[in-house]
């Protein structure tokens, strides 16, 4: 599945807020947010105050930026959301939050999302023992995330579980740091989401 490639931080300062898609470098003076506040691009001066619409496709845009998803994708999990009985934008951020890579980000076995997502696509990580690298993979309750036994052996991964849980783990992950793993509680709810969203303006993007 494609993905966007170019620089993250041009990403947070064209939305005008931090992302937080840079593991550790977000929280230093070195964001580029903090040190320059201003969009990139050379008509910064001309923009005018966002529109509803402009409001709701930037907060679409940011959640696609977020989790790494390419549009098409965005709008099949907006789809499904919306077929399920309840909140729609509930279950988009249930849709998300439920993706291996992500699981494996809030884990602590990546240091943001792009690079769980690469330990996932290399084949690193398990599924109930399994090796599983579609990082969109929905897990579910009581499955076990994983480390194959091969990379299990290697020092970088090893130094890598050892920091797991450095940025908070939710509570719907249960974090076993001695055997590299963690077990799926339940099912994230909207609370558990911790990227700066307001899912109504995406569902309002997506009703118009
Ligand atoms: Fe965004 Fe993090 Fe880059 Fe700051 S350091 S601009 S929060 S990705």
């Amino acid at each position: 599945m494609a993905r966007y490639t170019g620089p993250v931080c041009r990403l947070c300062r064209r939305a005008g807020e931090k992302m937080f898609l840079k593991a550790e470098r977000c929280f230093t003076p070195k964001c580029a947010v903090d040190r320059r506040r201003k969009a990139p691009g050379a008509a910064v001066a001309r923009r005018r105050r966002a529109s509803d619409w402009g409001t709701q496709l930037r907060e679409k845009q940011k959640a696609r930026q977020i989790y790494g998803i390419l549009e098409r994708q965005f709008r099949n999990y907006f789809e499904e959301a919306r077929r399920k009985p309840g909140v729609t934008g509930t279950h988009l951020m249930q849709l998300l939050e439920r993706r291996l890579d992500n699981v494996a980000f809030r884990a602590g076995f990546g240091n943001d999302r792009s690079q769980a997502r690469q330990w996932v696509n290399h084949g690193h990580i398990t599924v109930n023992g399994r090796k599983v690298d579609v990082p969109s993979y929905r897990v579910r309750a009581g499955d076990v995330i994983g480390w194959k036994a091969g990379s299990k052996q290697r020092p970088f991964f090893q130094d890598l579980a050892k920091g797991a849980g450095k940025h908070s783990v939710p509570d719907w992950l249960e974090l076993d740091k001695a055997n590299m793993t963690a077990r799926v509680i339940r099912n994230p709810e909207s609370r558990d989401v911790d990227a700066p969203l307001e899912v109504r303006y995406i569902v309002e993007h997506y009703s118009r």
